[in-house]
């Protein structure tokens, strides 16, 4: 059967090293982008390279409509989508609760919660055996923030990432009969840009020594969780969480 997955904000960090993993094990990979092209054509070429099928596609999440416009473009070029992995995700700059404001609030959860729910949506579509699919698997990238709170930095990002878990747990039983499981991955510390949008492009440097491993993780650790989550090798995993933040 044709493997098909879409990696939202598979342009950078943990979206590209699991649409670039994923490639090896025979997907054909959508990689989503929100503005930076460039990084997604390179993990197209990439991809491509070694003899793999990715498309870059550009759409922001937090819009329906080009929600609407990606799933469709994935169903003409690539075929029905089987796989999908809820991973572009953002944070804004570190701060208290005190400092949020409503429109920060909304481009979180627009981002981090409604993105996901509606690609998650658009893939139940499309996967279900009720509707005359073939099943198929969804990963939602959450956060360790969900169980720790991101106190002084960003609850708002945390609090997201607690609803990301909760829309993992009811999803996964709501089509637990339809041929599609819906897992989560809690990644902690990982070396990526997302923390220099926080305002400490170094942040897993100053933290590293209070993880119990005593380092910061690689995009690559998280991918090949991911993969797992994604795999026939996971058959009677579903409504479960992978943490992946050295010891917590
Ligand atoms: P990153 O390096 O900042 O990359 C973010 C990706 O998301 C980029 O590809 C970006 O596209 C895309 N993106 C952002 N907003 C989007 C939108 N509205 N629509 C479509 N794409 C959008 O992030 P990362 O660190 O790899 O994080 C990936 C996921 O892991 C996120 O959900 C994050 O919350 C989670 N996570 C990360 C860490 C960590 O330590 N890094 C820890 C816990 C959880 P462009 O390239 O076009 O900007």
């Amino acid at each position: 059967m044709k493997k098909v997955l879409i990696v939202t904000g598979g342009s950078r960090g943990i979206g590209a090293a699991t649409a670039k993993l994923a490639a090896t094990q025979g997907y054909a990979v959508c990689v989503n982008y929100l503005r930076n092209q460039q990084a997604a054509d390179a993990v197209v070429a990439e991809i491509q390279a070694l003899g793999g099928t990715a498309i870059a596609m550009q759409a922001d999440l937090s819009v329906e409509a080009q929600v609407l416009a990606l799933f469709h473009r994935v169903d003409l070029e690539l075929g029905p989508v089987t796989a999908l992995v809820n991973n572009a995700g953002i944070l804004e700059k570190q701060s208290s609760l005190l400092d949020m404001d409503q429109s920060r609030l909304q481009r979180v959860f627009a981002a981090n919660v409604m993105g996901p729910m509606l690609c998650a949506r658009e893939a139940v579509k499309r996967m279900s055996v009720k509707f005359g699919g073939t099943g198929g698997a969804i990963v939602n990238v959450s956060s360790v923030a969900s169980l720790l709170g991101a106190p002084g930095e960003y609850i708002d990002y945390a609090a997201s990432k607690g609803a990301l878990d909760s829309f993992t747990i009811g999803l996964s039983k709501e089509v637990a009969d339809q041929g599609i499981r819906v897992n989560s991955v809690r990644p902690g510390f990982i070396y990526t840009d997302i923390h220099a949008s926080g305002g400490e492009p170094r942040r897993v440097d100053r933290i590293k020594d209070a993880i119990p491993m005593k380092r910061g993780g690689q995009p690559e650790e998280v991918a090949q969780a991911i993969l797992w989550l994604l795999s026939d090798q996971a058959s009677y995993a579903t409504g479960t969480f992978i943490d992946l933040a050295g010891g917590r």
